[in-house]
């Protein structure tokens, strides 16, 4: 069903120019960024692990910066205490970009076949969004002075215990944590003087076989973008032209209904894909990691941040910056709206050639 509408939507064939400017992001260190979260062990939300991975990035991040200014989003599921870890750079500007990354792994394999009730590691799922986060923080950060906006390194919990073949945690929801974010979101910037231009959400980024898909809850001229600077880098089989179109909850939905422009950058994890049939299993480990895949991603995020945001290339690029537009309808608003429409229209035919004859009677009973 939801195939078939798709067909008739325009597909992404943004064409832009980047920026000429030397790209630092390096997958080695993403990739070891990865390992260093698979050592901490399962980031399973109320466990000693999950805090010691919080306590992982604040360490990385006061690395770069000793004073690199964080918060911490304390909040609770069913009594189990959970923790977003937000990073700010550059405060001093108004335009903030999110870029996130859940950093909770499943607590259930539930789509193993084997084993469905052992944790998932999470190599992919989690801790490759997180480390690409690292890095690129860790870039921007050295040029930091040259960028027009605040970014926002945001590291989720809880996003990923719902159900799917069996429950992650028993009862719970996806995306707790970006929901309980954007509740709270008004503790974390001011509004009089500050603005959220859009929000990139990273979620298994580094698995083999990189294929992104055209994810449709995203705003599309924000997706479109990401999509059209990826392949203007080369990264065609990763940003493909006929992407798979497919809506997906993530933890971006929460920001789409808070009315910021955001985009998911995910792969079609279900069906058991070939290209990454690892999905919620006990094979979402290591051996599965690619550092092409880390080094896509990462480039074309680092390219659109220097594309929008970098000195006064902002001037000359043409982007679709501030990405209002969303061309993108899901299948269900998508025929109620052709409902309505076949509806009013049909009903304005009747009236009118309803009116239309008696006005034509009038006109005789006059002539008579
Ligand atoms: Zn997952």
């Amino acid at each position: 069903m939801s195939s078939i509408v798709y067909m008739y939507l325009p597909s992404n064939n943004l064409n832009i120019e980047n920026y000429d400017i030397e790209l630092q992001f390096n997958s080695d260190n993403a990739y070891s960024y990865i390992e260093d979260q698979l050592d901490i062990g399962y980031r399973i939300p109320g466990t000693q692990e999950r805090v010691n991975c919080a306590n992982y990035f604040i360490n990385k991040f006061l690395e770069i910066d000793s004073n690199f200014t964080y918060v911490l989003h304390n909040f609770t599921v069913y009594s189990t205490e959970c923790q977003n870890v937000l990073f700010k750079l550059n405060e001093n500007r108004s335009n903030i970009v999110i870029l996130g990354a859940h950093y909770d792994s499943r607590a259930r394999a539930t789509k193993d076949l084997v084993n469905k009730s052992a944790q998932v590691p999470g190599a992919n799922d989690g801790a490759s969004g997180c480390a690409v986060l690292i890095e690129i923080a860790t870039i921007l950060y050295m040029i930091k002075q040259n960028l027009s906006c605040q970014i926002w390194f945001l590291f989720f919990d809880a996003e990923d215990q719902g159900y799917d073949e069996g429950p992650g945690i028993l009862g719970w929801d996806w995306c707790e944590g970006s929901q309980a974010f954007v509740s709270d979101i008004h503790y974390f910037y001011d509004s009089e003087t500050e603005n959220f231009d859009c929000m990139i959400l990273l979620d298994m980024v580094g698995g083999e076989n990189l294929q992104f898909i055209n994810e449709q809850h995203s705003t599309s001229s924000l997706l479109d973008e990401l999509f059209a600077i990826g392949r203007e880098l080369g990264y065609i089989s990763e940003f493909p032209i006929n992407a798979i179109r497919e809506d997906i909850i993530d933890d971006h939905l929460a920001f789409i209904n808070f009315g910021i422009p955001s985009a998911d950058l995910i792969i079609k994890f279900w069906d058991r894909n070939p290209d990454w049939p690892h999905h919620h299993t006990t094979q979402d480990n290591i051996s599965y990691i690619s550092k092409e895949s880390l080094k896509a991603t990462g480039d074309t995020v680092e390219q659109f941040i220097y594309n929008n945001y970098f000195a006064d290339v902002n001037d000359t690029y043409t982007g679709n910056y501030p990405w209002s537009v969303d061309k993108n309808m899901l299948n269900l608003d998508l025929l109620i709206s052709i409902i309505i429409i076949v509806a009013v229209v049909g009903i304005s035919t009747i009236l009118y050639l309803y009116k239309h004859q008696n006005s034509e009677k009038e006109v005789e009973l006059l002539k008579g």
